[in-house]
């Protein structure tokens, strides 16, 4: 099998008080995804297509919520701890797809700063990760600026760091 597919799905509260992380940037915004981590639904998602790819459950199961170790833990580090994961298994990462849903704030002028730090975390060339991000036209909790929510997709090819 020269290739794995997996795919992530995340969703936050969005609460005063406070910060926004996406992707592993701060964003200026009034509102904050809440969450037992930092939030960041981007890195969450991304997670769980890897883990997926690689056909080993899902976040919760890695990283359970109920454990105070990853009480406001920043996402970074579950990433990076994912990505040991994709380094022991055999395979590489191919290529990453994320689509960020946000009615607010404009997100354009971070997605740059977005692809450099994961990129950076995963040890990826940038050309390998794509971020979109769109509104949800207004409709249901995220177009009413409730919550944000990302999916991701992964894929994996064969040989890499074992
Ligand atoms: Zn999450």
């Amino acid at each position: 099998m020269q290739f794995k597919v997996g795919i992530g799905y995340d969703i936050h509260r969005l609460i005063a008080g406070r910060p926004l992380f996406l992707g592993a940037v701060e964003i200026p915004y009034i509102k904050g995804l809440l969450g037992h981590s930092d939030g960041d639904a981007l890195i969450h998602a991304l997670c769980d297509a890897l883990l997926g790819a690689l056909g080993l459950g899902d976040i919760g199961e890695h990283f359970p919520d109920t454990d105070p170790k990853y009480q406001g833990i920043a996402s970074s580090k579950l990433l990076q701890a994912v990505k040991g994961l994709v380094d022991k298994s055999g395979y590489q990462i191919n290529n990453l797809d994320v689509v960020i849903i946000a009615q607010e704030p404009k997100l354009v002028p971070f997605k740059q700063q977005m692809k450099e730090n994961i990129s950076s975390l995963l040890g990826i060339g940038q050309e390998v990760l794509n971020i979109k991000a769109k509104t949800n036209e207004g409709l249901d909790a995220v177009g009413n600026r409730e919550a944000i929510a990302c999916y991701a997709a992964a894929s994996l090819v064969k040989g890499g760091v074992k």
